[in-house]
């Protein structure tokens, strides 16, 4: 590991003033799960690592009035087992389960987890210069793909292992970030952008800024929720697809759907006509067959991962039909 400045800043202008502006420069370090792995392996060097977790309140739930905030710091292991996340947000709670193992779950935390870098294996690896890294090839397009996009690829194919995200963008949640010109709230959705818009990390933060909370709006009445994820080990393993589901009901039909998921695209996935065919109807065949071809419709595989298309309509199918079937409204 190249060495750096370890700094243990106390609060969130300070920690913006020590990442500065120049992103090689500093890195932030929240619980560590992924930005220690590309320390060691030299794939990020930067001169200061940033210490969250000496700023005190940033692993905080909180109820309030509009919904629930989560601060930075909150432990996934935390996310997974708060009672108010249980019922309210099941999907949000399901999807952090769903992290690695349960060491992972216990140092990782919601600010880490959405702003990971991605988990392609040319991007890991020290000796391929790829696009992500500033060269000039996607090594994936020709290369070892079978982990890769299935959607939203080009001219990177990186496919997005974040499993909280896609949770968290199917309850409309929205982030507080603060930088260099003051703090600004948007929703997270807006700021995971594809390669072919911007040539993003994926999550697109201004250079300094930093992620400080993710705030929830209170669920209608009727929602139900889930998050299923697809992995090709049994075990702990990153997701080949993983599919959130908010679905409210009113008198037997879908009054509101919001279906968003990982490990298909560079970003979390927002199936947004998949969610207008659900808007105000039964769910029942052949429509959830439907609903899974509108999610995978502009599939565009590569090489080896053909089998993804296939799977996410599957997933996406029986994701549906299990919460259609839940007797329990929350
Ligand atoms: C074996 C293994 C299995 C894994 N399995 C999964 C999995 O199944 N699903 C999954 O989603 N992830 C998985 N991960 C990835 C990762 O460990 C987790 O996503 C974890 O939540 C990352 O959180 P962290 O706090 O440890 O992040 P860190 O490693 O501390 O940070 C991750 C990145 O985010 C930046 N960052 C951290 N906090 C903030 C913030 N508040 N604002 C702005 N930037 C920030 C850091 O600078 C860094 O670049 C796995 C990792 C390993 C090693």
């Amino acid at each position: 590991m190249k060495q750096f400045v370890f700094c243990n800043p106390t609060s969130l202008a300070e920690a913006v003033d020590l990442l500065g502006t120049e992103p090689a420069e500093a890195e932030l370090l929240a619980g560590g799960m992924d930005l220690l792995g590309r320390l060691k392996k030299r794939i990020d060097t930067p001169k200061r690592a940033v210490n969250l977790k000496s700023i005190p309140r940033l692993a905080t739930i909180g109820e309030t009035p509009e919904g629930l905030s989560l601060g930075a710091l909150v432990t996934l292991t935390d996310v997974a087992e708060n009672p108010v996340l249980l019922v309210k947000y099941r999907a949000v709670a399901e999807a952090a389960k769903s992290v690695g193992s349960m060491q992972i779950r216990n140092a990782g935390t919601v600010g880490g987890n959405l702003c990971q870098r991605p988990r392609c294996w040319y991007f890991r690896h020290r000796n391929y210069v790829c696009l992500q890294k500033k060269g000039t090839t996607c090594f994936a397009e020709a290369g070892e793909s079978r982990y890769h996009a299935i959607l939203g690829g080009g001219p990177r194919y990186f496919a997005d292992p974040l499993d909280l995200a896609p949770a968290l963008i199917a309850f409309d949640a929205a982030v507080r970030v603060v930088g260099l010109k003051g703090e600004r709230i948007v929703p997270l959705e807006s700021l995971y952008w594809l390669p072919s818009s911007k040539l993003s990390m994926g999550l697109i933060l201004e250079p300094g800024e930093i992620l400080a909370e993710v705030r929830l709006p209170a669920p209608r009445s009727g929602t139900r929720s889930t998050y299923v994820k697809f992995k090709e080990k049994p075990s702990f393993d990153f997701s080949l697809a993983g599919v959130a589901a908010v679905l409210s009901f009113e008198g037997g039909k879908l009054a509101h759907a919001r279906l968003a998921l990982s490990g298909v695209a560079p970003v979390p996935w927002h199936a947004i006509e998949a969610e207008k065919a659900l808007s105000g109807v039964k769910l029942e065949e052949p429509l959830g067959r439907q609903v899974a071809d509108l999610v995978v419709k502009d599939n565009a595989p590569l090489a080896d991962n053909n089998y993804k298309v296939a799977l996410t309509r599957t997933l996406v199918r029986r994701t549906l039909f299990s919460l259609a079937l839940t007797r329990t409204t929350p």
